[in-house]
This record gives C-alpha cells, structure tokens and sequence, in this order.
C-alpha cells in the first residue's frame, strides 16, 4: 500500500466509526507437535561409536570430524550434538560452528533433517542393510575473539569433544561407548584424563570408554608443553600439564611446583577420600588461547595469561584458579546437586544447589590456595575485602534473591550487562564464599572452636575413597550434614540468605571470624594490582564508577553519586576540573572532595560533550579488612595450612 492510500482509507476509518467495529482479528491455535526425540533410559546402545578428529589444521583453526555411529537396523533415528555443557551450566553447546555435516549409509548419501524445536538434534531415517551412519563434519573454531573462544593457535590448541561428535539419542550418556582417536600437529604433546591405547606419527587412540567420560575428559595439545609430578610417589597420579606460547613461559621454579604440590597434600587433608584414579590440571598459559576454567573429575581445564609462572611473586590474578577446579572434583563432579545431575547432555540441567556448587568451591578455592602457599594470609585477608565489599554495595540485593541468580548463567549467558550492580549477576560464587564463611565461623563459635565446616567438608565430599562416579544430594542431605556436625537450623540460616530477599550482605562471618570491613584512603595490595593491571581506576565505592586507562566509563554503581549525576557505561571522561582525563587526575580529584573540592566530569557523548558535576564528598573509600581486637581469629585459623 502506497502512502497516499494509507492516508485516504485512515480518512475513510475516522469518518465511519460503525466500519471500524467489524475490524477483524484473526485468532490462531498452535499447530500440535510430535514428541520427536526419544528420551533417555538406562540402556546399553549397542556397538561403539568412532571418533577421529583432526587437529592439524592450524592455519585455518578447523577440526576435521570423522564419525560413524553404528546402527541395528532400519527406521528413524535422531543424533543429538551436546547442548548442555557441565561446568557452563547453561545450554551453550557451540552447535553455529558445526559445519559441513554429512552422512552416509550403505555408501549413499543419508539425507538429515535438523528438529525444528530442538536444533541439537539431527533426525534420519537408516535405510535397510546399514550397518552404520558415517558421518563428515567440521568445528570451525574461532578466527577471532568475537566468534567465540579461541581454542588452537599456532603453539597450541584445547579440544573437547563435545564440539566435534554427535550421540545417539534414547541412551544414557554412560551407557553409550565411543573409541576416539586424534591427530595432533607433528612433535606436538598432549594431555588429557583419557587413557591412551596407542600413539604413533601424532594420531593418539585412546581406550574404548564412554561418552560421559569422554566428553568430561578434554585434551590439551601444545609445541610447548611441560609435566609436572604433583604427588611424587602418591596414591593415585596427578600431574601437571603446562603448555605456553613460548617454552619461557612454562618454566616455574622448585618453589612455585611446591606450591601446587601443597594443594594436592592441602585437599587430601581436607576430604581424606579422591574421587579419580588420575587426576590432570591441563594448564595453558598464554594470551592467544582463551582462557577458561571449567571443571571435570579427573582433570580440568584452566587457561590463564602469560606470566602466570614468570610474574609469580606480583600477581594474583588467577591465582586461586587451580585450586577452584580441583576443589570441584569432590565438589560439583562427584557431589553433584540431584536436578543438576542428566543422563546426557540435552536434557535441561537445574542450577538450584550452586550456591554449594560454586559458593563452597569458591571459598574452598580461596582458602585452600592460602593454606598451599598460592597467596599469601594478607592477600587473602584483602581479597576477602574486595568481594565483601562487592556484596556490600549490591544493591540488586534489595529485589533480587541470590538463589535467583544461579539461573543467571541461562538467563544472562554471561555477557555484558547495562546495569549489572542492580541485575546482580552469577552472585552465588561470590556471595555463596560470604555464606560460606559464615557457617564456617557459626559452626566454630558455636562449637568453641572444637569444629569447623572442613568437617563438614570431610563428612559430605569425603565418602567412599576411589569413587569417580557421580554421588547425587538435595538440600536436605546437606541441611542434615550440617546438623550432624553442629545443630543449628541450618534451614531457616540458607532461607533467610539463600531463598529469601536478603537487603543485607552475609558479612556476619567476617566479625564473627575476628575481622570488620572498613572503607580508608588507600587501596590494598590486591586491589591496586588489579588497577596495576587494568591501567584503570576503580573508583566504585566513592564516585560510584569504574574507568579504563582512557577514561571509558566501565561499570557505574547503581544508586552512587555517578549515577545520580546522569551517567552511563557508554560514555567517555575526558576532563576532570578543567584538565584532561588522567587515571591519576581522577583518582586526586576524589582525594579532594574530602576538603569540599567538586568533581567536574568532561563527558563526551559520540560527537557531543557535557560537563557533569558528581555531588560527592566522602574521598577515596577502598575496603579493606579490620581486626576486631578481643574476638577469636577464626579467619586467621581458616587460611592456616594444616
Ligand atoms: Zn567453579
């Protein structure tokens, strides 16, 4: 319709009410729809599925796939490509990078059609006499960035397998075997929890096993790789394999392998029982890879920057990433939430148990990297300042639970977020460290320091030595733990801080532990380390923003003196009291506002600019944690190795 008739048939509308009345409105009911993918059971799928990917391909950063997928007869079957993925807890399989896909049977072309509803799932109809789909395909992983994690470089590549295979469905995960082979670029080493059958020329066999271990077993494959013995002499293998961009850069010294060393004595100190028969840290240390840190029962998966090793005694970035995954093995792989828990990887996984999950880990994390040497008691003591003070000032709080939010993963899938103070984000990590705390000093105060929550940890994660199975739990196992250890209503303590709107922080185990957080003029170690890093300001807990080093507004607190003053995440500081914009000017101008000085922002907007005053006048407020004289220091007994 062309404009001027829109206008004359609007002019017929105005003058005839009585037409505009028997205006129609279509109403349409949904077209039924077949339940097409058959659900999982606890049954054998006869034969063993082949795997063989190519990884040579560096120049391009493409696997090549080869699989065939033995069949028992004629009729409809449906291959799923892996959607939920353990350690992402969300639906995030990388299904848009699977490419090239074709079959066969009997020699001729098998046509497949994707599920309409579920577009992991590849339906086709096996003719009669196959005896097995082969299928062709490609990963095309990331060139850049933006397109997703990069997982080969021309030193080193990460694979997992669920990127590159498809399953049948109608069967459990663990009831389906696959022989998967690879071929790795020419001198290249690898690792991997998987054992090897064979290994010849670069292509690697490994021993039939299934498809839950298989896709719960990634490999790391470098030029520059390195072995480290973690338990010289130990109960069952653990080693870690470290690969860099350059061989410098998997070079640590004695001191730093008795460090990870410590970890492996703190843990087993901690739960008593493993639950693996060979444990691998798959380590790569570069800035081309991308990082990762996702855990797995008998190994994990942790990528971190260059200098990890080469800058040990000034960083603590990623510092307590190792013992985080480790800590998993006992905590989210064998000890698993029971709605967490799916037969395979395309049935919805359920999150409500992560503030265990993640929250304990999280605390775990940081506290066993303390007792192994990882940082030091005082690095600690100030990343436990920094993250109470990230709760602190969390005003999401005031709307949104913090068992909401282990849906976050799904419901944000970890990009980006306008607003995120107020949105709150995977809060059950870090917060769930708090409430951690807390149990811990409520179990000690109440116990007079008789026990503790590594008793807990000991009774709950620490059963049945040797199995690397999967041991399922709900709530109520862990509220009846707890009260084994120490009687308490443990369930009204997780309502009140887990269920419910919680407008306050968990800080009460920080003062019952023996410290209270403060806010003074200078920034701690760790927090000047990450500015030291970041080349930016963060100046959250004053002006209420955070800045790169060219002045892009990076976060801003919900509620604080910047928001108030009209600013977003989109704009650019470019003068500060008539000067240009320094980090450094910046964070004096805030120093002044304690003897009355105002802060006049220069804010460019695209191709305008505006001058903003902020209306504060509290100076620097950097946390950091106080000792409250007279209280016991269940803190300082916590971070102390045993
Ligand atoms: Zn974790």
């Amino acid at each position: 319709m062309n404009r001027f008739l829109v206008v004359v048939a609007a002019a017929v509308l105005a003058v005839t009410p009585a037409f505009g009345q028997q205006a129609i409105r279509s109403l349409p009911q949904p077209v039924a729809t077949q339940p097409s993918i058959p659900a999982p059971r606890d049954v054998a799928y006869p034969g063993t599925l082949k795997l063989e990917v190519d990884a040579t391909d560096l120049d391009r950063r493409i696997f090549g796939i080869k699989q065939s997928i033995p069949v028992t007869g004629p009729g409809p079957q449906t291959l799923l490509y892996a959607q939920w993925i353990m350690g992402n807890h969300a639906p995030r399989g990388p299904i848009y990078n699977y490419s090239g896909v074709t079959m066969t049977a009997n020699g001729k072309p098998l046509a497949w059609t994707r599920d309409p509803g579920d577009v992991y799932a590849f339906h086709v109809n096996v003719p009669q006499g196959a005896k097995s789909i082969e299928v062709e395909a490609q990963f095309l992983s990331a060139i850049e960035p933006a397109q997703g994690p990069v997982m080969m470089t021309p030193e080193m590549l990460r694979l997992n397998w669920y990127i590159a295979a498809l399953y049948p469905a109608g069967h459990y995960a663990r009831r389906v075997n696959f022989d998967v082979t690879v071929k790795l670029p020419q001198g290249w080493d690898y690792a991997t929890a998987l054992e090897t059958a064979s290994s010849s020329n670069g292509v690697v066999k490994f021993k039939t096993t299934d498809w839950e271990t298989v896709i719960d077993s990634p490999l790391f494959a470098g030029k520059y790789m390195r072995k480290f013995d973690l338990d010289p002499g130990g109960r069952s293998r653990v080693t870690l394999n470290a690969m860099g961009d350059e061989l410098g850069q998997v070079d640590p010294s004695p001191e730093v392998i008795q460090v990870h060393r410590n970890l492996i004595v703190q843990a087993d100190k901690l739960y008593g029982a493993r639950h693996f028969n060979h444990y691998d840290f798959l380590l790569s240390v570069s800035d081309r890879l991308s990082g990762a840190g996702i855990e797995h029962q008998r190994s994990s998966d942790n990528g971190v920057g260059s200098g990890y090793f080469r800058n040990w005694d000034s960083g603590f970035v990623s510092k307590d990433l190792l013992a985080h995954e480790y800590n998993h093995s006992w905590n989210g792989k064998y000890r698993r939430g029971a709605d967490l828990w799916t037969p395979n990887f395309n049935t919805p996984m359920r999150n409500s148990m992560l503030w265990l999950y993640e929250g304990q880990t999280q605390y775990y994390g940081n506290v066993l990297a303390t007792r192994s040497g990882f940082v030091s008691k005082q690095q600690a003591l100030d990343l436990i300042a920094n993250n109470a003070a990230m709760y602190d000032a969390r005003t999401g709080r005031n709307w949104r639970p913090l068992i909401d939010t282990t849906m976050d993963p799904i419901i944000a899938a970890r990009r980006s977020l306008p607003w995120q103070n107020w949105q709150r984000s995977e809060d059950y990590y870090s917060e769930g460290q708090l409430i951690w705390m807390d149990v811990d000093t409520l179990i000690r105060e109440r116990s007079g320091g008789k026990r503790s929550l590594d008793d807990f940890a000991k009774a709950f994660f620490g059963v049945n030595d040797g199995d690397w199975g999967t041991l399922t739990y709900t709530r109520k196992d862990v509220v009846a733990t707890l009260n084994k250890i120490e009687p308490y209503d443990w369930e009204m303590f997780f309502k009140a801080r887990v269920d419910d709107v919680a407008k306050k922080a968990p800080l009460d185990g920080l003062e019952r532990g023996g410290y209270r957080l403060v806010y003074g003029d200078t920034p701690n170690a760790v927090w000047r380390d990450g500015e030291v890093r970041s080349r930016g300001a963060n100046l959250l807990y004053s002006i209420g923003l955070s800045v790169d080093q060219n002045g892009k507004i990076l976060l801003i607190q919900w509620d604080g003196p910047a928001w108030k003053a009209g600013l977003n995440t989109s704009l650019t500081v470019t003068g500060i009291n008539g000067q240009a914009f320094s980090t450094d000017r910046l964070r004096a101008a805030v120093a002044a506002t304690k003897a009355g000085a105002p802060v006049d922002l220069l804010i460019r907007m695209g191709e305008t600019f505006k001058t903003v005053r902020i209306d504060y006048r509290g100076g620097h407020r950097y946390p950091r944690l106080e000792r409250i004289t007279g209280k016991p220091a269940y803190i300082d007994d916590i971070l102390t190795a045993r």
